[in-house]
């Protein structure tokens, strides 16, 4: 009996022990960095008709799309309609 009822004070006071633990310990992580998107110099920019990547910078854009060239934009829209 006294063992058993030793287990269970040690149990309550575990559990009494976390509960505060965890109420002081709310507050958040103090390592948390500003991530910045490493940027890329060029962003790799999907043509929208033959779907090969090109530099942002050597792409033809048009309307909010990509082109890795001026015929396959023309391409692209006429096939649109
Ligand atoms: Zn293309």
């Amino acid at each position: 009996m006294g063992v058993l009822r030793f287990v269970f004070l040690g149990i309550a006071a575990w559990i009494i022990f976390r509960l505060v633990q965890r109420a002081l310990g709310l507050q958040p992580p103090p390592a948390r960095r500003e991530e910045k998107p490493a940027a890329p110099p060029q962003a790799m920019r999907p043509c929208a008709y033959c779907k090969v990547h090109v530099p942002e910078g050597e792409s033809t854009q048009s309307k909010g799309h990509f082109f890795c060239s001026e015929a396959h934009r023309d391409a692209f829209f006429r096939g649109q309609r």
